[in-house]
């Protein structure tokens, strides 16, 4: 067969050629160890967390050696595709603060030297190089087309078993340039596939930087390289393209080992050096009934990167979340570090655990709470205001119109050494407060404490005092002895029979007369900024 001339015949209108593509992708200036690091998404849905687990990961691999992280889109299975899914993608990056160093904005701008960076833009590149492994007899033709229902290439296996041809690789292989040349008159849409050298059973060694050195299955397929409609496959179109761009580090998901030989032959085969790979471990979460299960798109709000934006999650708070789980090392450099930035943190995206970790939203909800703790009032209204703009509109008008008052709420127990520790998502702070803003619906009171409740409020209408936390504190002790309550817990623990309860349970009553709850920010705080007009109306809804 005259690979050459077959070349020719399947791409003669070929607008590029390999050493043109090469020149305009020159190796990247950087320094001595500095690495390329991608993110490259299929936009078909939403950003899943476990893309920007791997984020994480890129980014620092590129950030600590000095080199360059790149978003990749990887948009040519047009069926999969979803309208506007690059964007999300862009935007999530960006919310998080990790706007790569090159990246495309489609129709808007294109930052970096080697764009396209999208796929669907490169089909000329790959072209090329398929034209070029044809050349060299690496790669051929097929014309086998699943159709509806009915898959031509059974038919035609079976048709070639009938000439006795039984070799068990693609019958496409076998053509004669002559039966090319009539399916190519014919205008028979092609595929181009990989000639593959591997016989499927041979056990290879391949790396990965996590996991080490593994023994997996050659590959054995004549692998679909281009599709019929010219397009690549991932297969093809990633090994191009991480060439090109000069990645040095791929980092992808798990899922990825087993096809993993398969690109490795055709990084051979295009005599590409195979750059470092780091297959992330996929992100599980405990089920109901005590498994174990990665975190799926279609059951778990938490796999896509809006579920935390929308609830008002503080974007560092779900990085430092994920760099713990990345890295164990974390939570005691946390400990010892409480008000250095997670960026500071000296990890090395090279050696990340090699487990699959657990997704838990309590940890995550603890590391928020956290950080929202140390925010300044002022701080916290504006971001529950930025977040109120962007997804609860109701409230902005509210949140801009009493800001003086809100600043009040949001300064309960803040500002102070030892802060409460309770917001960690904006979305929850209206709710939280809810009995700053209206008198509670419901009261958390137990029906054996019913008649003493309505007592203490009655008897309190008499000593309320807001004047100041001392004054204030004093009256209720005041109040408590005078209806057979204990003011000093010792002596309380000792005669617990002598009295009505302890003074710990009167403010627990006047607690949930002003709040609802039996748990609370600092009750004088609120009090006092609720003011005495309305605790006492409070307490006269229910005595
Ligand atoms: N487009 C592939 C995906 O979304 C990317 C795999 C890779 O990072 O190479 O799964």
């Amino acid at each position: 067969m005259d690979n050459e001339k077959l070349a020719q015949l399947l791409f003669p209108n070929n607008r590029l050629t390999v050493e043109e593509i090469e020149k305009k992708y020159p190796q990247r200036n950087l320094k001595k160890g500095a690495e390329v690091t991608r993110f490259a998404p299929s936009p078909t849905g939403f950003m899943h967390i476990g893309g920007f687990f791997q984020c994480i990961i890129d980014r620092n691999i590129a950030k600590r050696s000095g080199g360059v992280f790149y978003l990749r889109v990887e948009d040519t299975d047009k069926k999969r595709e979803l309208i506007g899914a690059s964007t999300i993608i862009l935007e999530t990056l960006k919310r998080y603060g990790y706007l790569p160093d090159e990246y495309e904005e489609k129709g808007v701008k294109v930052v970096g030297n080697y764009g396209p960076y999208f796929q669907s833009e490169r089909e000329e590149i790959y072209k090329a190089y398929a034209k070029k492994l044809v050349a060299e007899g690496k790669a051929f033709p097929c014309f086998c087309r699943k159709t509806d229902g009915l898959n031509d290439v059974k038919e035609k296996r079976e048709k070639m078993f009938a000439l006795g041809i039984t070799e068990d690789k693609d019958v496409c292989r076998n053509l004669t340039i002559e039966q090319i040349e009539e399916y190519l008159k014919d205008e028979k849409p092609f595929a181009i596939k990989l000639k593959s050298a591997g016989n499927g059973q041979n056990k290879i060694k391949v790396h990965d930087v996590l996991k080490g050195e593994l023994e997996i299955q050659e590959n054995g397929e004549d692998a679909v390289l281009l599709k019929s409609d010219f397009m690549p496959t991932y297969a093809f179109a990633h090994a191009i393209d991480d060439h090109l761009m000069g990645t040095t580090t791929v980092v992808r998901g798990e899922e990825w080992i087993p096809s993993y030989p398969l690109h490795i032959e055709i990084h051979n085969a295009l005599n590409f050096p195979l750059p470092k790979y780091i297959h992330t471990p996929l992100i599980n979460k405990i089920r109901e009934n005590g498994g174990k299960t990665k975190i799926s798109k279609r059951i778990d709000a938490e796999a896509d990167m809006r579920f935390f934006a929308k609830e008002g999650y503080e974007p560092k708070a779900l990085i430092e979340y994920l760099t713990n789980l990345a890295n164990s090392n974390f939570e005691i450099w946390r400990k010892n570090n409480p008000l250095l930035d997670v960026e500071e943190f000296p990890f090395d995206g090279f050696n990340i655990t090699a487990n699959r970790p657990v997704f838990d939203i309590v940890k995550l909800n603890d590391i928020s709470k956290d950080m929202i703790s140390k925010y300044t009032a002022e701080t916290c209204y504006e971001k529950l205001l930025a977040w109120a703009k962007e997804f609860f509109m109701e409230n902005v008008s509210y949140l801009e119109k009493d800001k003086e008052y809100v600043l009040k709420v949001l300064n309960i127990d803040r500002e102070k050494e030892k802060p409460r520790k309770d917001i960690y998502k904006w979305s929850m702070v209206l709710d939280y407060f809810d009995y700053m803003f209206s008198a509670p619906k419901a009261y958390q009171i137990d029906e054996v404490d019913k008649k003493k409740f309505e007592e203490v409020l009655r008897s309190y209408k008499k000593y309320i005092d807001l004047s100041d936390k001392d004054v204030w504190f004093n009256s209720i002790k005041e109040m408590a002895s005078s209806l057979g309550y204990a003011t000093d817990n010792k002596e309380y623990k000792l005669n617990k029979e002598k009295f009505k309860g302890n003074v710990a349970k009167v403010c627990e009553f006047l607690r949930v007369a002003v709040t609802g709850h039996k748990d609370s920010p600092d009750l004088y705080e609120i009090m006092s900024i609720l003011g005495k007009d309305k605790v006492l109306e409070r307490i006269s809804l229910i005595v």
